[in-house]
């Protein structure tokens, strides 16, 4: 054990999202002064990219916090940079601005990177959702477009907003009088069957409530002629669609020294150290795993930091570290919680959301407090 005038144990924390704030808040509260913080992310603030999915409706927006705030807070040195690569063994990585960064622990929180699913129709992401979506609405007011397809793809990606944005479209839709014909069609079994057995009776209820068409179990191809609609692989009929919207697939971060799966994502043994290394550990949806869903990553993140301070002398209290996969769905209407925990005097009303959207153990009340 070092002694208390020892030099602080240095810990980066690469990926300033919702992984790397939960795992800064953790690692200050759990290592005090007996650890540095240093924060490598590119840009200039935190976004709490779930929200974005209520900003085409004006039902919310996603909140953001810059680095500087999280610096100040935190006690934390940010560096406005990407990781580029990281030499486990000598305790060095470096960023895309060719600067060289000493490390006594590294932990990974890059997340994943979207590429477009189908080229023929439209991706949602969540930054430029608003325009693009937005563009979309309109065209559902006006009476333009009547049969909207989500798509949730096979492989890595977020199902999750596809829920929320049938919900939310549908019940759009129903405030204007319009007709819709909403549809989900899922490559999952069940919608959200990784979440456990609440999550798809909940959900289903709540789409067959909206008058959302559920079709699970299903990969489908784009095709236009002789007009547009989704042709599912096997057999199974044919959906009719004026739109059709995929989830984006995703893609690990593919940083040079750091073990990979085919599609890029971090392998990592189940105590989040990196797999092979010594004092690399890595937490979130840049990780290699079938979920992605930001209550995973929280959860990951503090398993890390709880581990990382350990590294640096100090035994964090002892602690329930059981994950808990809950989340809350926004439908445009009241939300619906995928557990059994009561959502309160939850409304419609997004002030709220922030605080039960993702689950976590230190993010929820930090997002509070700098709300206020
Ligand atoms: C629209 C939408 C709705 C969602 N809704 C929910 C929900 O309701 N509940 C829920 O639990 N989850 C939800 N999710 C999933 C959740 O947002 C993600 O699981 C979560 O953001 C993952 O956190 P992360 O920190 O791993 O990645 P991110 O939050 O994506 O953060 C990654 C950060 O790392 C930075 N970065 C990237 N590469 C590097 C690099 N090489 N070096 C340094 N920094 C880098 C990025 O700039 C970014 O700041 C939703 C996702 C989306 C897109």
């Amino acid at each position: 054990m070092s002694s208390m005038t020892s030099s602080p144990f240095r810990v980066v924390v690469a990926g300033g999202g919702i992984a790397g704030l939960e795992a800064l808040l953790a690692l200050r509260e759990l290592g005090g002064d007996r650890i540095s913080l240093t924060l490598v992310s590119p840009g200039d603030r935190f976004r709490l990219r779930p929200l974005s999915v209520a900003e085409p409706f004006a039902l919310g927006h996603a909140q953001e916090i810059s680095y500087e705030r999280i610096a100040a807070d935190l006690d934390v040195t940010h560096v406005a940079a990407a990781v580029e690569a990281v030499d486990d063994a000598s305790g060095e990585l470096r960023t895309d601005d060719r600067r060289t960064l000493e490390f006594d622990a590294l932990l990974l929180t890059p997340g994943a990177t979207m590429v477009a699913s189908e080229q023929r129709a439209l991706t949602w992401m969540p930054e430029g959702a608003k325009e693009l979506f937005g563009g979309l609405l309109q065209d559902l007011d006006e009476g333009y477009v009547h049969r909207i397809a989500f798509v949730v793809p096979p492989g890595p990606t977020w199902p999750l907003p596809a829920y929320e944005l049938a919900l939310m479209t549908a019940r759009e839709a129903e405030t204007m009088g319009i007709e819709a014909e909403i549809t989900v069609v899922t490559a999952e079994a069940a919608p959200l069957a990784m979440l456990g057995l609440e999550a798809p009776d909940a959900l289903r209820g709540a789409l067959a409530a909206a008058g959302v068409t559920l079709v699970t179990g299903t990969t489908v191809q784009v095709e236009q002629q002789p007009h547009l609609h989704l042709a599912p692989d096997g057999d199974g009929e044919v959906i009719a669609a004026d739109r059709v919207v995929f989830m984006p697939a995703l893609r690990g971060p593919e940083i040079e020294g750091v073990p990979r799966d085919d599609h890029g994502f971090i392998l990592r043994s189940p105590h989040g150290l990196v797999e092979g290394a010594r004092r690399t550990w890595a937490a979130g949806d840049g990780v290699a795993s079938p979920l992605k869903l930001g209550g995973l990553a929280t959860h990951q993140a503090t398993g890390a930091a709880r581990e990382i301070v350990r590294a640096a002398g100090v035994e964090p209290p002892e602690e329930d570290d059981e994950l808990e996969l809950d989340a809350v769905l926004m439908t445009g209407t009241a939300p619906v919680a995928l557990d059994d925990k009561p959502l309160g005097d939850a409304s419609a009303a997004p002030s709220w959301w922030p605080a039960r959207k993702v689950a976590s153990r230190y993010l929820e009340a930090y997002l509070e407090r700098t709300r206020a």
